[in-house]
C-alpha cells in the first residue's frame, strides 16, 4: 500500500508537473526569444539610422563649415560616398588647425559622438588622424599626423574600403574596444585619394553587451518562473492527489476484503466524491457477490465454496491448538420424498432439516449444504468424542421427528459421519474424504453415527482391491449361479428357483453377496454382472427344460441401473432367444429402489414391456423399508416377495403376525401371488402356509445350491413333508389368540 501511495505522491504530480514545465519552459522560450529578437534587430537598426545620420551630418557640416573646400559625392540613397577637396587645397586643408579641431568638436556634438580627419600616406598606406575630438596626448601639439591609434593601417577593418576611395561603415576597434563607425573617404580634385573623415556614435560592445544582460535577465526570469510553477505544481498537485492515494487504499481493502470501513470522500461533489461513491457501489456489489457466492440458495445456509472455506479455517485454528469436529449428514432414501410428493415439498423438507440441524448444534456449528440432501456441520466445540456422538444422537434423533405439510407427515432419517480435526486429517481434502467414509460407515452399519477411525480406511480399501478383482473375476469367469428353491408349503412342490450370484476370490475364498453385490452396485460393474447371472441361468433353465426338469420358473436379481438402462429390455429378449426360452420361464426380481429418482411413468412403461415378453415381475423385499401398497396398485407386478424380516417376527409378535395377514391378503386381493422368504424354522414355514402364501423361500426347505445339487435338496425336501404340517397346527392357535 505505501508503495502505491508513494506512486502517487511522487510519480504521478511529478510526471504531470514535468509536463507542465516543460510546457511552460517551451512558452517562456518562444516569447523571450521573439521579444529579445524584435529588441536585437529595432536596437541594432536604430544604431545604423544613427551612424547613418551622425555620417550625413558631418560631411554636411565639413562641406559648408570650409567655405566650399569640399565637395560631396552621394550615393543613389543620398549617403556620403565621398568627399572631394577643391583643386589645390589639398595642402593647407589636410592639415592641423585649431579651425578644423573645433569643426570636429562641433561635429561630435551634432552626433553624439567622435569625429576625426585623417591623411593619406602614400608611403605607408596608413591614414594617419591629424584633428581630432578626442583628447590628445599632451606635447603632441602641434602635431603633423597622430600615431596608432589615431591611425589607420592596412590591418584596420574600413582601410580595405577606403584604400579603394569607397566608404566604410561598421564596427572598428578604438582603444581595445569597439565603435561603431562611419568613414567617407576623401579625394582631390584628380581624384586620388587623399584621405578620410571618421565619425562614429559610441561603443559597438555597449549594445552587445546590453544585449548580454538582457538575455541574462531573460534567463534568470525564466529560472525564477520555472522554479515558481514547478514548486507550485508539485505542492499542488500533490495536495489534489491525496484524497486518490485514500481512494486507492480503500479499494485495495475492498479488493482483498480487508475491512467494512466505509469509502472516504463520499461527501465531497467533484470528481474525487465521485469516485469514492462508484467505488462505494463496486464494495456493496462485491458484499453481495460474495454473499451469493457462498449461500447455498435453497436454505440460506454456506454451499460448498462455504464449507471448503471453514474447513480451511479450521485446519488454520487447528495449528494453534483448537480443536473442531467436521460432521457430513447424509439423509436417508431422500429422494423417496422428491419422487413421492414433488420437488416442492422436497425442498421444504431441506428447508426444515437445516433449521433442525442448526438448532441441534448451536452458534458453534457453521452449516452448509453440499448439494441435494448432504449437510455438512463444523463444529468449532465439539469437546469430547463421547460428547460429540450425544450431540449427534440427539441431532437424528431430532431429525426423526414428523414434518407435517399440507399434504400429510413427512418422515426423513439421516445418517452422520464425522471426523476431528486435526486428529483425523491435516488438510481439507483428507477431512472430506474422511468425514465420507465415516458417513459410508454410518449409513450401512446400524447406529446412523460413526467416529471417523483408521480402520475405516481399510476396509475401503478392501472395497477397492475387491472391486478391482471383482472387474477381472467377470471375465476370468470366477462367477457362478446357486439356486434356491420356491416350494409351495401344502405339496411341496417346487414353484421356482431363484438365481443368486456366487464369487469365489482366488486368494480370499468365498466373498458374500451382500458385500460383492453393494460393490458392484457402486460402481458400473453391476451392470455386466447382472447380465452374466442372467445369461447364465438362461442358460441353465434351457439346459433343465432339455433335462425334462420342471423348475417352474427361474428368478434372477434385476438391480435399479440396469433398469435404467435404455436397451434393458432388448437385452433381456435376446437373452430369451439366445437360449431358445420362452419367457415364462423367467421371473425378474425387482426392488421399490427401482422407483428412487425416476417416476413412475418410466417405471410402469418397462415393466410392460417385460410383461409383454410373458416374464413373471416380482416385487422383492417387501416390507424391508420404506414399502408402499400404493407401487402395488400403479406398477404391474405379478409376485409380492416378502423379506425376511417380516416373516421372522411374525410368530413372535401378534402385531406383525396380524400386520402379515393383512400385506398378504391385501397381496392376493390385488391378484398378486404371495411369496415368503427366509423361512427357516417350521414354526415361519407353518405360519405363512396358513395364511395361504403361494410359495416359500427359505432356509428351512433349503439353501441355495449349485445347480447339479438342486435335485438332490428337492428329495430331501419330500423326505421332511410331514414336519411341516404339525409346526402348521401348532401356529393356527397363536394367531388367533
Ligand atoms: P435377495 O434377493 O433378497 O436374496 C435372498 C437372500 O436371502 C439370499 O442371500 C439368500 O441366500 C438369503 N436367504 C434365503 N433363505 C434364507 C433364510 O431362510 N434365512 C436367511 N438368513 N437368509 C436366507 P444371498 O445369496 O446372500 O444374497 C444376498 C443378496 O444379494 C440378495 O438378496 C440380492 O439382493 C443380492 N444378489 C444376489 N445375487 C444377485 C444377482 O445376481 N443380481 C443382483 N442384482 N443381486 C443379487
Ligand atoms: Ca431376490
Ligand atoms: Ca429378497
Amino acid at each position: 500500500m505505501s508503495s502505491l501511495v508513494g506512486r502517487f505522491t511522487s510519480s504521478l504530480p511529478v510526471r504531470l508537473t514535468a509536463l507542465l514545465l516543460g510546457l511552460v519552459a517551451l512558452s517562456i522560450g518562444v516569447m523571450a526569444g521573439l521579444g529579445y529578437d524584435k529588441l536585437f534587430n529595432v536596437t541594432e537598426d536604430n544604431a545604423q539610422i544613427r551612424i547613418d545620420r551622425a555620417a550625413r551630418a558631418a560631411v554636411s557640416t565639413m562641406v559648408y563649415a570650409t567655405n566650399g573646400r569640399f565637395s560631396v559625392d552621394r550615393d543613389e540613397e543620398g549617403r556620403p560616398a565621398r568627399l572631394i577637396l577643391a583643386e589645390g587645397t589639398e595642402r593647407e586643408t589636410l592639415r592641423y588647425s585649431p579651425f578644423l579641431d573645433n569643426l570636429l568638436a562641433e561635429i561630435g556634438l551634432n552626433n553624439q559622438g567622435a569625429a576625426n580627419l585623417l591623411l593619406f600616406n602614400a608611403d605607408t598606406h596608413a591614414f594617419d588622424g591629424f584633428a581630432t575630438t578626442f583628447g590628445r596626448p599632451a606635447g603632441l601639439l602641434p602635431p603633423p599626423t597622430l600615431p596608432p591609434p589615431m591611425s589607420i593601417g592596412v590591418d584596420h577593418p574600413a582601410h580595405a574600403a577606403l584604400a579603394a576611395a569607397r566608404p566604410f561603415q561598421g564596427e572598428v576597434p578604438v582603444m581595445g574596444r569597439l565603435r561603431l563607425a562611419y568613414l567617407t573617404p576623401i579625394v582631390d580634385a584628380e581624384g586620388a585619394l587623399a584621405g578620410a573623415l571618421a565619425v562614429d556614435v559610441g561603443w559597438k560592445d555597449d549594445l552587445i553587451a546590453a544585449r548580454r544582460d538582457l538575455q541574462g535577465a531573460l534567463l534568470g526570469f525564466s529560472a525564477f518562473l520555472l522554479v515558481l510553477v514547478g514548486g507550485t505544481g508539485i505542492a499542488w498537485m500533490t495536495r489534489e492527489m491525496r484524497p486518490l492515494a485514500q481512494l486507492a487504499d480503500f479499494a485495495n481493502d475492498v479488493a482483498s476484503s480487508r475491512d467494512d470501513a466505509p469509502a472516504p470522500f463520499l461527501g465531497r461533489r467533484d470528481e474525487v466524491g465521485a469516485l469514492a461513491q462508484g467505488l462505494a457501489r463496486v464494495a456493496r456489489l462485491q458484499d453481495e457477490l460474495e454473499h451469493l457466492a457462498f449461500t447455498d440458495a435453497l436454505t440460506g445456509l454456506g454451499n460448498r465454496a462455504c464449507y471448503q472455506r471453514s474447513v480451511k479455517t479450521a485446519l488454520a485454528a487447528a495449528r494453534n491448538g483448537q480443536r473442531s469436529a467436521l460432521l457430513h449428514i447424509d439423509l436417508d432414501r431422500f429422494s423417496r420424498i422428491n419422487a413421492a410428493y414433488g420437488t416442492a415439498v422436497g425442498d421444504a423438507v431441506l428447508r426444515h432439516v437445516g433449521t433442525v440441524i442448526a438448532a441441534a448444534f448451536g452458534p458453534h456449528g457453521q452449516l452448509s449444504r453440499q448439494g441435494d440432501d448432504n449437510f455438512a456441520v463444523l463444529l468449532t466445540d465439539c469437546g469430547s468424542a463421547e460428547r460429540l456422538q450425544a450431540r449427534c444422537r440427539r441431532a437424528l434423533k431430532a431429525l426423526d421427528d414428523p414434518i407435517l405439510f399440507a399434504c400429510g407427515t413427512v418422515r426423513v432419517t439421516a445418517s452422520i459421519g464425522a471426523c476431528l480435526l486435526p486428529d483425523h486429517a491435516g488438510d481439507a481434502d483428507t477431512a472430506t474424504r474422511n468425514a465420507d467414509r465415516a458417513l459410508q460407515a454410518a449409513r450401512t452399519g446400524s447406529g446412523r453415527f460413526c467416529l471417523f477411525s483408521p480402520h475405516l480406511n481399510d476396509s475401503v480399501r478392501r472395497d477397492l482391491s475387491l472391486e478391482s478383482s471383482l472387474r477381472t473375476a467377470i471375465d476370468a469367469g470366477e462367477l457362478t449361479v446357486h439356486y434356491q428353491p420356491q416350494i409351495e408349503p401344502n405339496t411341496c412342490r417346487l414353484t421356482g428357483l431363484e438365481a443368486l450370484a456366487r464369487w469365489t476370490h482366488p486368494t480370499e475364498g468365498p466373498i458374500s453377496p451382500a458385500e460383492f453385490i453393494a460393490i458392484a452396485e457402486r460402481s458400473d460393474l453391476i451392470l455386466k454382472l447382472g447380465q452374466t447371472v442372467l445369461d447364465m441361468a438362461c442358460a441353465q433353465a434351457r439346459a433343465w427344460l432339455d433335462a425334462g426338469f420342471d423348475f417352474g420358473h427361474v428368478s434372477v436379481n434385476v438391480s435399479p441401473a440396469q433398469l435404467w438402462q435404455p436397451d434393458f429390455v432388448a437385452q433381456v429378449a435376446a437373452c430369451l432367444t439366445r437360449h431358445a426360452l420362452e419367457g415364462q420361464y423367467l421371473c425378474l426380481e425387482l426392488t421399490e429402489s427401482m422407483l428412487v429418482d425416476r417416476d413412475d411413468a418410466y417405471v410402469a412403461a418397462k415393466l410392460a414391456e417385460l410383461r409383454a415378453l410373458s416374464i413373471t415381475l416380482s416385487l422383492d423385499d417387501f416390507g424391508s423399508g420404506y414399502s408402499s401398497l400404493g407401487y402395488l396398485h400403479r406398477l404391474p407386478f405379478d409376485q409380492l416377495k416378502i423379506d425376511r424380516a417380516f416373516v421372522r417376527s411374525a410368530p413372535l409378535d401378534s402385531q406383525h403376525g396380524k400386520l402379515l395377514q393383512g400385506v398378504i391378503a391385501l397381496g392376493k386381493s390385488l391378484g398378486l401371488s404371495v411369496i415368503a422368504e427366509g423361512a427357516e424354522t417350521a414354526e415361519e414355514v407353518g405360519l405363512v402356509r396358513a395364511l395361504g402364501v403361494e410359495a416359500v423361500q427359505g432356509y428351512f426347505y433349503a439353501r441355495p445350491v449349485p445347480p447339479h445339487e438342486v435335485a438332490g435338496a428337492l428329495d430331501a425336501i419330500e423326505a421332511g413333508l410331514d414336519e411341516t404340517f404339525v409346526a402348521a397346527d401348532a401356529l393356527a392357535g397363536h394367531l388367533s389368540a
